[in-house]
C-alpha cells in the first residue's frame, strides 16, 4: 500500500461560545482548520485535522500549518501509511519541528490503517479499555457568577470534569479576582466532578502564590499551566500546596522525559496537534504511564476530525491515569464529520468503526486549496 494523493482542505471554525477569553487579554471568536485526504494505490482514504488555537496560543499558526504541509507533503508520496513510525521520521527528515503540520498528516495515515484492516484506531493504539472516558468542559475567563452558571450549564449537559480559564492582567482584577473565580466555579462541585484551574502560562511564581494564599481552604482542584516557563513552574512547583499539570510546556517527547525526571508536574494535558498526531501522542501516553503522571486527552480545538483523534487515543489510556477528554467538537459550530461516540454512564467510548469512525461531509470542505499527487 503506498499513498498516492494528498489533498489539502480549508475551513473555518466559528467558536461556539461567542468570544473565548484566555490569560492576557487574549481572545478568539473562530479557529482556521487544515484538513487532509490521504489517498492510496488501492483506493484507501483516511482523514485528519490540525486546527491551531489562533496563533497567540502556542507556537503554531494555521498558515503554518499549511505551509508545513506543503514542504512534508510530496516526501510521503509513495510511502506505505500504515508504517507510522517510519512516516514520522520521513516527516522529521523533511521538516524539523512543527508539529501542528505533521498532525494532520499523521492521523490520516492512522485512519488509513485502521480502514485497511477494519478496526478502529484505538485497537491500533493497543486497544480501548471499554471504560467511558469523562468529558471536560472548557470555561473561559469572565465574571466570577457569571462562570459559576457556565459550569452549571455544562454540568447539566452531562460533563464531569471542568477546565476553569484563570489568569487575570493586574488591569482586570489580577489575582484577587483569579481566586474569585475559582471559588465561584467549584461552588457547587458534585461528589466526582472535578476542576482543572488553567492559567495557559499567564501567572508568575509570585502571582500563583498571591492568588493560592487568597483562596477558601479545602477547594479541590488541579492547577494548570501557572506559568509559561519551565524556571517559573518549577519555582512555583516547589510552595505549591496543589497539585499541578504542564500543558503548552508539553509538546516534545523530551519535554514529557524532563517534566517526569525533574518532577516538575503531576500530568499532561496531551493535546494531538500539540503533540504531532497520533504517533507522538502515544508516546507521551506511555511515558505518563511509566511516570504515574496523569494525562487529560485533548486537542488545541478543532472540528469532528480532531475529536475523533483524541477520542481513539483516550480510549486507550488506562483510567488510573486518563483525566478526562476534550470534545472540541462542542466548541465549534461547524461539523466537518459525522462521528458518534457511544454514550455509556456518563462517559464516552469510540465508535465500532474501522478507522477513526468518521464520515466526512466533503461538501461542507469544498475544494481543496492543494494536491499533491504521485
Ligand atoms: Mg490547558
Amino acid at each position: 500500500m503506498k499513498i498516492s494523493q494528498i489533498e489539502l482542505f480549508q475551513v473555518d471554525l466559528p467558536y461556539s461560545g461567542g468570544v473565548y477569553l484566555l490569560s492576557g487579554g487574549r481572545s478568539y471568536t473562530a479557529f482556521d482548520a487544515s484538513i487532509v485526504r490521504i489517498t492510496t494505490d488501492d483506493g484507501q482514504q483516511g482523514w485528519g485535522e490540525s486546527t491551531p488555537f489562533g496563533s497567540t496560543y502556542i507556537a503554531s499558526h494555521a498558515l503554518g500549518t499549511r505551509a508545513g504541509i506543503a514542504e512534508i507533503a510530496p516526501r510521503l508520496l509513495g510511502r506505505d501509511p500504515r508504517q507510522v513510525d517510519r512516516i514520522n521520521d520521513a516527516m522529521d527528515e523533511a521538516l524539523v519541528g512543527h508539529n501542528h503540520a505533521k498532525t494532520a498528516l499523521d492521523v490520516a495515515c492512522w485512519d488509513v490503517f485502521g480502514k485497511s484492516v477494519g478496526l478502529p484506531v484505538a485497537e491500533l493504539l493497543g486497544g480501548s479499555t471499554g471504560v467511558p472516558m469523562p468529558m471536560i468542559s472548557s470555561i473561559y475567563a469572565g465574571e466570577p457568577e457569571e462562570m459559576r452558571r457556565r459550569v452549571a450549564d455544562h454540568r447539566a449537559k452531562g460533563y464531569r470534569g471542568h477546565s476553569i480559564k484563570i489568569g487575570a492582567l493586574d488591569s482586570e482584577g489580577g489575582p484577587a479576582l483569579d481566586a474569585e473565580r475559582i471559588a465561584a466555579s467549584l461552588a457547587d462541585k458534585q461528589p466526582g466532578e472535578f476542576f482543572l484551574v488553567d492559567a495557559n502560562g499567564g501567572m508568575l511564581p509570585e502571582t500563583a502564590l498571591r492568588m493560592l494564599r487568597m483562596l477558601p481552604p479545602g477547594l479541590d482542584f488541579v492547577l494548570e499551566a501557572p506559568c509559561a516557563t519551565w524556571r517559573e513552574t518549577i519555582s512555583l512547583r516547589q510552595r505549591c500546596p496543589y497539585p499541578i499539570i504542564i500543558d503548552e510546556l508539553a509538546q516534545q517527547d523530551d519535554d514529557i522525559a524532563f517534566a517526569s525526571a525533574h518532577d516538575v508536574a503531576d500530568g499532561i494535558g496531551l493535546k494531538i496537534s500539540k503533540a504531532g498526531g497520533l504517533t507522538r501522542g502515544r508516546r507521551h501516553r506511555d511515558i505518563c504511564r511509566s511516570a504515574g503522571m496523569t494525562v487529560s486527552v485533548q486537542d488545541t480545538v478543532g472540528s469532528s476530525i480532531a475529536f475523533a483523534a483524541i477520542v481513539q487515543l483516550g480510549a486507550t489510556v488506562p483510567p488510573r491515569t486518563l483525566r478526562c477528554v476534550l470534545n472540541c467538537e462542542d466548541m465549534v459550530t461547524l461539523q466537518t464529520a459525522r462521528f458518534d461516540v457511544l454514550t455509556e454512564d456518563g462517559g464516552i467510548l469510540p465508535p465500532i468503526a474501522p478507522g477513526l469512525g468518521i464520515e466526512v461531509d466533503e461538501a461542507v470542505l469544498g475544494d481543496p486549496v492543494a494536491v499533491w499527487s504521485a
